[in-house]
This record gives C-alpha cells, structure tokens and sequence, in this order.
C-alpha cells in the first residue's frame, strides 16, 4: 500500500481533507492536474462556519491577513442584506478572499502536515481491487517529452476532482439532477470609474449586477440579466457584452477595460446518489453542483471535508467501527440536499417577469424582520447545521449541535477560549462540574485521539448552565452532553466514549 488515502483533486476541499487526515496521522497523497492553482477565483468568500472550523485548528489568522470581513451578506441579490453581525458566532462576517490564496494557504498547511502533493498529474483510472484490499490509482503525467503514468494504491480513496469528478464516473456513482437553465456572466475587469466603497448591487427589469472587488485593481462584474440568461454556457463571453450590457442596466460601462477572465456559469443542480461506495469517497463539488447563490459552494465543500477527516482517520486507525464512515453520506446528504434547495429558491428570484419582481419585492420587505433575517444569515453561513443526536446516550438539548466558541478557565486558572483546544483535531472531552472524583477517573482515559479538559465556563452560553461533561467531536459538534441531574455519571460517560471513540469500555 503506497498511502492509507489518495486523494484525486487539489483544490480548496482536497488540499483542506488532506490536511485534516495528515494532522490526524493518516498518510495522504493529492494529485492534482494543475502544476498551479488557478489564478481565476471562483470563489470570493469565507462564510462563518468554515472560519470557525479554521479558528479550530488554529488557521483563522492565516485567512485574516489576506481578507476583509463584510458583515453581511446577500440572498438572491435582493437589497435587502443578511446581517451577519447579529450571529451567535465569534466570525460573526464573512471574509472576503479569493479562492486563489484560499488554496495557497490551505496548500501550504497541508504540506507543514506532511502532505505528499503531486502536482501536474491527472487521475484517469481508479479501481478498487478485489478481496477488500484497497483502491488501485492510475495518474498520468502529461508534461514533458513522454507522458509518464503511475500505479498507486491505498486504502482509501478521495474523488474531490470537481463537478466533472473521474472519481464519480469511475466508481459508476450516478449523479441525478437537473441540467442548466439559466446561465449568468462573471467578468473580472479593471474599471474606469469604480463603485463606490467597492461594492455595487442593482437590480431591475432591466437585469441584475453585482461588483465587487477582486484585488486593488480588479473588480468582478456578476450579470444575470434577460439577454444572457438563455445564452447556452459555452458561448464564449466577450468584454463588448459586458460593456453594452453595463451601458444598458447602469447608462454607463464604468470604462470596463482589460479583462482577465470572463466567464459564463449556469444552474445545473445535481447531486451523487451516495458520497460513499465501498472504499471510494466523494466530497465538494464531486459530490454536489449547483448555481453559485450566496456564495456556498466552497464552504460546503470545506464543512463536509472536515467531517470526513476524523472519520476516515478514526477507521484507518482502527478506534472506529465502518459505520462511521457511512454516517459521513448520512451526515452530509440531507444537509446538502436543503443546501441544493436553497440554491434553487434563489435562482427561481433571479428573474425578471412581473410577477417574480413583486416576488422579490415581498422577499425584500419579509428580510427586514429581524427574525427572518437572521434565520435566513444563519442558513447562509452554516451556523444552523446540526447532525442527528446519537442514539444510546441519555437526551440533552445541546446533542447534536454546533459548538459555538466561548472562553473557558482551565484547572490551572489560565483563560481559554475553547476552540484552542482543537487545535490537534482531537475529541474534546470537557468536564464542567469540578466533580473531583469523577474527574479523577476520567484523568486516566489514555486515548490520543480525545484530549482531556477540565475547566469552569467564564461565560457559560445558553443552554450550558446544567452541563456536567460533555464530548465534543474534532469537527466541532457535540456528540453528547451529560447534565448534572445524571444518575450513574462515571458509567454513562464510559459508554459515551466507547461508542464514539473506541468500541471497547475505556473506565471501569
Ligand atoms: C462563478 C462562481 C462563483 C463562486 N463563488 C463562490 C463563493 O463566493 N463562495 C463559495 O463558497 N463557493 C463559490 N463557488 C463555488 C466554488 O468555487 C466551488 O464549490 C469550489 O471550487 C469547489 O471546490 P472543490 O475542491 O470541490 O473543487 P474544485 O475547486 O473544482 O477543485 C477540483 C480540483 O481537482 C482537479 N482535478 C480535476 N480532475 C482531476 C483529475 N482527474 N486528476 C487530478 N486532479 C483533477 C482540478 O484541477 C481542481 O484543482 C463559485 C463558483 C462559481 C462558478
């Protein structure tokens, strides 16, 4: 076996999973076609969730140097913005980067963790092989004088190569959905006559434009309008039907010159029917594709792979049964599912007939309600995500839920906050109730992967105040809490341990 996992695709979500399983001790190759990343960014923000994840693991600050936080966001281009500020969430913004430095830096993290990265090679044949043994990879190397092909094996392997995934095809996983409708237009160009504070968002009969800044001095035009919405996706675009079409929606093309990428993307929406086939694995948009609304896409990719990460570690490591592994489909498809939806109501806004404009109207006026608004930002920014409570462990209302960041004071009267303990991607076992004897017993847990916390909360969150013990999962979700009503607490918290993290009873 050449790795424990090969992972085909090295963009944001490849380079990001690589990552996790390196820091999880799990031997990781990526290989990637590009010899570099590319420098056309798709993607332009980091959403709430995925900064928290990377607060995590200590590489929010990385990010931050590169970006600026925006504190709202928008649904549908409707003018009526999401207010991020108001979320229960210390990245309570969204940043604004490119996916370019996204990947720089997620590429160089990964290569610290060890990572070995192949770049310059293209996957085109993955087989598992027979008797369980593993997963065979075939890549090509195609620069250079002669192409240059390899065979590799590994336990177990990634597809997060993209929307066109030959990992997808190659495994036979379909991939149901709906095809393109309606496309829009991206144009980064250098522009006369900025907007001003860099941001523009207009929306008529006429059409719909957003801009936005890209770098100092390029700025992205986003156009979904009634002349381009039927144009079919590989019409290449020109910068005269960025102009005209400025010229038309604005009275002014902004002196829109020099372009360095034009683009037109569509709604296609689909999704693969399982994200796990025996000893193949898909995840971003080898899993999922859908139009770009509200800037998810990414993110997505980004919140999944972090948990894929600790299961395919815990499997290969042995401390976690197989059906671990299949809780990731579990987990994860439902979520997307509603994501996918909500990438389709917003397409459905993004329409210019009378009645869609009324509709739009409406939206705008409902966005105003504090409530709705925020429902709406907490939808966007992943912040509502939440699994299923494990089954087997007595009913607590934070089971399930995201762990949101709060500052803790440690046994040794030194001041927290509570995503640095994260920061190895262990399972955080965190015990509240300074109850000394059971403390002494969960001291002698002696599992690498759980770190061991005990602490008083400086500022306990709703909901916290009758937590006695609670695990948390290396992805930041809780997988049980323990109230200090509990009857048999030491007993109780065995069990949640051996189910979670290690199949065999870890106290006595
Ligand atoms: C116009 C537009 C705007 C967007 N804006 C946002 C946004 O603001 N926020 C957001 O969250 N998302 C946004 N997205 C979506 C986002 O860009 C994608 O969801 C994201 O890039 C998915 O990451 P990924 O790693 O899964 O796939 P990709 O980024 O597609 O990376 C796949 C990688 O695999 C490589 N590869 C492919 N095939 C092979 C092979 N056979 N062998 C080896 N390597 C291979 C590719 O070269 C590529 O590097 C936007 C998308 C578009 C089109």
């Amino acid at each position: 076996m050449d790795y424990e996992v090969i992972i085909a695709g090295g963009g944001p979500v490849g380079m990001w999973l690589a990552a996790e399983l390196a820091l999880a001790k799990v031997s990781v190759c990526v290989i990637e076609r590009l010899e570099e990343t590319s420098p056309y960014s798709r993607a332009l923000t980091l959403h709430p969730r995925t900064l928290e994840m990377f607060d995590m693991r200590g590489l929010k600050e990385r990010f931050m140097e590169h970006g600026k936080p925006i504190s709202t966001g928008h649904f549908a281009m409707l003018d009526t913005r999401l207010d991020f500020s108001v979320l229960d969430s210390s990245s309570n913004y969204t940043l604004f980067i490119p996916q370019e430095i996204t990947e720089q830096v997620l590429e160089e993290h990964a290569t610290k963790l060890g990572v070995v990265i192949r770049r310059g090679e293209e996957v085109v044949s993955v087989r598992e092989q027979d008797q369980d043994q593993g997963v065979e990879v075939v890549s090509v190397r195609a620069s250079g004088p002669h192409a240059n092909v390899s065979v590799m094996t590994a336990a177990y392997v990634v597809g997060a190569d993209g929307a066109g995934s030959t990992v997808r095809k190659q495994a036979g996983i379909a991939f149901p959905g709906t095809d393109t409708t309606l496309t829009a237009v991206l144009a980064d160009v250098e522009l006369a006559v900025p907007p001003e504070n860099g941001i523009r968002s207009e929306y008529t009969e006429r059409g719909g434009v957003m801009i936005a800044p890209v770098s100092p001095d390029i700025y992205r035009v986003i156009l979904t309008t009634p002349h381009l919405m039927h144009v079919p996706k590989d019409v290449p675009v020109t910068l005269e039907e960025i102009q005209t079409e400025l010229r038309y929606l604005l009275g002014t093309d902004l002196g829109a010159s020099n372009p360095r990428w034009l683009s037109r993307f569509g709604n296609a929406t689909r999704q693969a029917e399982t994200y796990r086939k025996g000893r193949i694995l898909l995840a971003g948009d080898a899993a999922h594709i859908h139009f770009p609304a509200g800037g998810q896409g990414m993110n997505v990719g980004l919140q999944e792979a972090t948990n894929l990460g600790w299961k395919l570690a815990g499997v290969i490591h042995g401390w976690a049964a197989d059906t671990l592994l299949d809780s990731y489909h579990g987990e994860r498809y439902p979520i997307n599912t509603q994501f996918l939806r909500n990438t389709e109501i917003q397409t459905s806004l993004l329409d210019f007939t009378t009645a869609v404009l009324a509709h739009r109207q409406l939206q705008e006026k409902w966005f105003r309600h504090t409530e709705i608004n925020r429902s709406m930002a907490e939808q966007i920014s992943a912040l509502d995500v939440g699994y299923p409570a494990a089954e087997g462990m007595p009913q607590h209302p934070l089971n399930g839920k995201r762990f949101a960041d709060f500052q803790l004071r440690l046994s040794d009267g030194t001041r927290t906050y509570a995503y640095e303990l994260f920061h190895e991607g262990r399972f955080v076992l965190l015990h509240l109730a300074q109850d000394a004897k059971i403390a002494n017993e969960l001291h002698k847990i002696a599992l690498s992967h759980i770190s061991y916390v005990e602490a008083v909360a400086e500022e306990a969150p709703v909901g916290w105040s009758d937590v006695h013990t609670v695990l948390i999962r290396p992805d930041g979700y809780i997988a049980w809490a323990i109230s200090l009503e509990q009857t048999d607490v030491l007993r109780t918290i065995g069990e949640g341990i051996a189910s979670w993290c290690s199949g065999e009873p870890v106290l006595l």
